[in-house]
C-alpha cells in the first residue's frame, strides 16, 4: 500500500522526533487549505475529539488546544495562560525539562518556586507536602511525568493527590509519556497536560497540544504573557471553527490524525504501552548481558527511554554512535550532568525484533 514511500536510512532510537510509520509519512503528501472544512472539521476537530477521548473517560470535562511549535512552546504557553499575574507555581524538577519550566518563569517574571531533586531520584511527595504547608501563596504545581533527561518516571498520582488536598491547579508535562503510558486525567486530577505531535502518538514534529480542564481554561482570558502563546485565545477560535489563529502546520497536523488512527488500530494506549514495555525489557536484559549498566533502578525506570552508563573509562560515545549509525541505528547522547551516560529510546515505530537487531549490532560494535 505504501510501496512508493521510501525506507528511512536508519531507525531513530530517540525520544522524538522518532521513527514514524509509512502510513504517517504518506499522510504528508497532500496540501490543505486552512479555511476549508476538509481541514478544519475533518482534520483539526477530529484530532481534538480524539485527544480528549484519549485523555479521560470523562472526556467532556476536557478540551484540547493545538498550538504551533515544539513541545516547549506548549509548556510555556500553558504556564503563562494557566497562571496569570497572580498565580505562583511550584515547579518540581529532577532533570532538564523541569528546569526548563524555571527558565520560562524567569522570562515571564512571574512568581515561582523550585523544589529540586537529584536527577536519579523521583520527586518526593513528602517534601512537596511540607512546602505546600509552608508557602500559602502557591496556586499551581507543575511537574514532568517522564523526565526524558534520564527516563525516570515521576509519581504523578501522589503529587496530584496533594494538589487536590491543598486545592492547587495541577500542570503536567507529559510530553514523552502521553499516548504511551495509560493515564486518565480526571481520575488522576490533572488540570492541564502538555504533549506534542512527535512523541508517543508517533507523529512528525511541528505542533504541541494542551489538554485542559474546560472550566479552568474558561477562566484564563487575559492571563497570558504573550499573544502568540495565549492558549485561551487560540482555544476560543479553534473551539468554534477548528481554525488556528495563525498558519497551522497543515501537513504535520494531517499526519498526526493518521498517527492517532494507527494508535487506535494498534489497540490503544494500553497496547502501545505493552509494546514499549516489551521493547524496554528486551533492551535492559540484552544490554545487561553485554555488560552495560543502567543509570536508574528498574522500579523508577520508564518504558520510554533508558540511560546507560559508559561501560569503561576509554569508551567513546562519538565513535560508538558513528558505528551504530552505519549499522542502521541512531542513538542519543546523555543529558545527565554528573555521570557519563548515553540514552536509547524505544518509542516510535520500533518493535521487539528491532531491539533484537540493535543488540546484535551493539555486540558486534563492542567487539
Ligand atoms: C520532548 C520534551 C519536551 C519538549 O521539548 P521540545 O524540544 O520543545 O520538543 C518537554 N518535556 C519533555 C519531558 C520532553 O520529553
Amino acid at each position: 500500500m505504501y510501496d512508493s514511500i521510501p525506507e528511512n536510512p536508519y531507525l531513530l532510537l530517540t525520544p522524538g522526533p522518532l521513527s514514524t510509520s509509512k502510513g504517517v509519512r504518506s499522510a504528508l503528501l497532500r496540501d490543505w487549505c486552512t479555511w476549508d472544512d476538509d481541514y478544519n472539521q475533518e482534520v483539526v476537530q477530529k484530532i481534538r475529539g480524539k485527544l480528549t477521548t484519549l485523555a479521560s473517560r470523562s472526556s467532556e470535562a476536557y478540551t484540547a488546544v493545538l498550538l504551533q511549535g515544539s513541545g516547549s512552546y506548549g509548556v510555556e504557553a500553558c504556564l503563562g495562560t494557566a497562571l496569570g499575574q497572580e498565580g505562583k507555581v511550584l515547579i518540581l524538577a529532577n532533570g532538564a525539562y523541569g528546569m526548563r519550566m524555571v527558565r520560562f518563569m524567569e522570562y515571564m517574571n512571574r512568581p515561582w518556586t523550585l523544589l529540586p531533586f537529584d536527577e536519579t531520584e523521583q520527586t518526593d511527595p513528602v517534601r512537596v507536602e511540607e512546602l505546600l504547608k509552608k508557602d500559602k501563596r502557591i496556586t499551581h504545581i507543575a511537574m514532568v511525568h517522564c523526565e526524558t533527561t534520564t527516563g525516570i518516571l515521576n509519581p504523578v498520582e501522589e503529587i496530584c493527590r496533594l494538589a487536590k488536598k491543598y486545592q492547587k491547579t495541577m500542570i503536567v508535562d507529559a510530553m514523552s509519556s502521553f499516548g504511551g503510558i495509560p493515564m486518565d486525567l480526571e481520575d488522576l486530577g490533572i488540570d492541564f497536560l502538555i504533549s506534542s505531535a512527535n512523541k508517543c502518538i508517533q507523529g512528525v514534529p511541528g505542533f504541541c497540544f494542551v489538554i485542559a480542564r474546560r472550566e479552568l481554561l474558561k477562566q484564563c482570558q487575559g492571563n497570558a504573557h504573550s499573544y502568540s502563546l495565549d492558549l485561551y485565545d487560540q482555544w476560543k477560535d479553534m473551539d468554534k471553527t477548528g481554525k488556528w489563529r495563525f498558519t497551522s502546520p497543515t501537513h504535520t497536523v494531517r499526519a498526526f490524525l493518521q498517527a492517532l488512527t494507527e494508535l487506535e488500530e494498534e489497540g490503544g494506549v494500553q497496547a502501545r504501552y505493552e509494546r514499549y514495555a516489551e521493547n524496554q525489557r528486551l533492551l535492559r536484559e540484552g544490554m545487561e548481558r553485554l555488560g552495560f549498566q543502567e543509570l536508574l533502578p528498574r522500579e523508577i525506570q520508564s518504558p520510554i527511554i533508558t540511560s546507560f552508563l559508559y561501560p569503561s573509562e576509554d569508551f567513546h560515545f562519538g565513535a560508538f554512535y558513528q558505528k551504530m549509525k552505519e549499522k542502521g541505528f541512531v542513538l542519543y547522547p546523555g543529558k545527565v550532568s554528573r555521570r557519563e551516560t548515553f540514552r536509547i529510546g524505544n518509542i516510535g515505530e520500533i518493535y521487539p525484533e528491532d531491539i533484537e537487531n540493535l543488540l546484535k549490532s551493539i555486540k558486534e560494535v563492542m567487539a
